[in-house]
C-alpha cells in the first residue's frame, strides 16, 4: 500500500507542488534585504567578536595573570608571560592572542575570574601585514579602553544569566 501511495505521489508531482507553494508564498512577502554596511542587524549582548582586555575604573588593569584563559583555550591561541610588579602584584608582561588560531569559542572570557579578557561586538577588521594577526597586550588594552562603555553595558544586560 505504501508503495502505491508513493507511486501516485511521485506521478502527481505532489512534493514539487508543495515546494513551489512555499517559494510562491515567499515571492510575494516583503523582503528582508539589509543594505549592509549602511544598515546592520542588532547584535546579541553575547556576541563573540574581537577580544579586549579591560581595566578597572581607576585605570588599573584587571588581569592578574592567573593564566586560566591560556589553559582553557582549545586552540592554544593565547600566550601569556608574567612576573611580579614593583608592588609585589603579579601582572602579565606578555599577553598575545593569535587570531589565526582563535575559533571565537568564548571560553577565555568565561574562565576569567576578574572579567578582564572579553569578546567585543567588533567583527569588521582586517590584516594587511604579516604578524598583524597577533593581538598584543597593548592592542587589547587599547580596544578595552575604547569600547569599555559598550562592553560594560552588554555584560550588565547579561549579568543575570552568568
Ligand atoms: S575565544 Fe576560544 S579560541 Fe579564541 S582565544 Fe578565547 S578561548 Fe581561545
Ligand atoms: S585574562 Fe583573566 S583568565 Fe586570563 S590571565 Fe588574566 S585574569 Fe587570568
Amino acid at each position: 500500500m505504501e508503495k502505491i501511495t508513493r507511486y501516485f505521489k511521485s506521478l502527481l508531482l505532489l512534493e514539487l507542488i508543495k515546494g513551489m507553494s512555499v517559494t510562491g508564498k515567499y515571492f510575494v512577502k516583503p523582503k528582508y534585504t539589509l543594505q549592509y554596511p549602511e544598515e546592520v542587524t542588532p547584535k546579541s549582548n553575547r556576541f563573540r567578536g574581537l577580544h579586549a582586555l579591560r581595566r578597572y575604573p581607576n585605570g588599573e588593569e584587571r588581569c592578574i595573570a592567573c593564566k586560566l584563559c591560556e589553559a582553557v583555550c582549545p586552540a592554544l591561541a593565547i600566550t601569556i608571560d608574567s612576573e611580579p610588579r614593583g608592588d609585589g602584584q603579579r601582572r602579565t608582561t606578555r599577553y598575545d592572542i593569535d587570531l589565526f588560531k582563535c575559533i571565537f569559542c568564548g571560553f577565555c572570557e568565561e574562565s576569567c575570574p576578574v572579567d578582564s579578557i572579553v569578546e567585543t561586538h567588533i567583527h569588521e577588521y582586517h590584516f594587511e601585514q604579516r604578524g598583524e594577526n597577533i593581538m598584543t597586550k597593548a592592542k587589547l588594552l587599547a580596544i578595552g579602553d575604547r569600547y569599555e562603555q559598550q562592553i560594560a553595558e552588554a555584560r550588565a544586560q547579561d549579568a543575570a544569566f552568568r
